[in-house]
């Protein structure tokens, strides 16, 4: 059985050479954390931890949201994290995370949506019919809730990055397709599933819903995903504008070709 996670799948989809460095030859890229992933995580913990008290019957004041996300920022600070903008300093990106959880603390207080749980696993069984090979799609989700209103199920998602994707491109993600079998399985098919993308420098939401037909049509795409990364012997470059953000663009002799 193999098993995949989103990220896996969409590697093999945007490049197969960064997929056979990544996932066959196990290469771990010397590149120091990014100071955009050291802002993510802090803000993630901090979500989390806010929610985590609010289940203990706790709603923290905004002051002790912030303050617990300060000592997330310092405990996990090392100074090798790199900061490639050069207009902004480390205690702007500092900043943009109290912007961040300001603002969603004021739109969202007093976090009574019905959260059922925090940083879930999810698991997802494909069957393929065919060759009868069985797969298995696993990811986390960063807080899943029960709309009693709409008696529908809400998988979370916090984004801090500074795009916002258009809708048409969630729309098309299979990620959410992803999510959506994956939550049917743990509540029932007969759930309504929708995912909901916070995102927070933006202080936005893009909610995106998918119907039966939709999903299986997913569903088939994945099998047939599958099953030609296990029948792939050969992993052609994709450079692009994505190779700047690539973590193995140093040792990919392709890259110079768009960096
Ligand atoms: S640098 Fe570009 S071409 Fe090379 S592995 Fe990364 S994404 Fe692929």
């Amino acid at each position: 059985m193999g098993v995949y996670s989103y990220s896996k799948l969409d590697t093999f989809e945007k490049c197969k050479l960064k997929y056979k460095y990544k996932y066959i030859d196990k290469i771990i890229p010397k590149i120091p954390k990014s100071i955009e992933a050291h802002l993510g995580s802090c803000v993630h913990e901090t979500l989390e931890w806010l929610y985590k008290q609010v289940l203990n019957g706790d709603v923290p004041l905004i002051n002790e949201v912030i303050e617990d996300y300060s000592e997330r920022w310092i405990k996990n600070y090392t100074p090798d994290i790199a900061i490639n903008s050069s207009n902004l300093k480390l205690e702007d990106y500092f900043n943009k995370g109290i912007e961040f959880l300001l603002k969603y603390y004021l739109k969202h207080k007093p976090f009574n949506d019905n959260t059922l749980f925090l940083e879930e696993k999810i698991e997802l069984d494909l069957l393929d019919k065919e060759t009868k090979s069985e797969n298995k799609i696993i990811g986390y989700v960063d807080r899943i809730s029960f709309n009693e209103k709409n008696n529908e199920i809400e998988i979370h998602d916090y984004k801090t990055s500074s795009t916002m994707f258009q809708k048409e491109m969630t729309e098309t993600s299979k990620q959410l397709a992803i999510y959506s079998m994956a939550a049917k399985k743990i509540f029932g098919e007969d759930k309504n599933v929708c995912l909901i993308w916070h995102f927070l420098a933006y202080d936005n939401e893009i909610i995106i819903r998918k119907n039966k037909e939709e999903l299986e049509e997913v569903k088939d795409e994945l099998i047939k995903l599958i099953k030609e990364i296990e029948n792939t012997t050969n992993f052609p470059p994709n450079p692009s504008k994505l190779c700047n953000w690539c973590e193995y663009k140093d040792i990919c002799p392709y890259s110079k070709l768009v960096c």
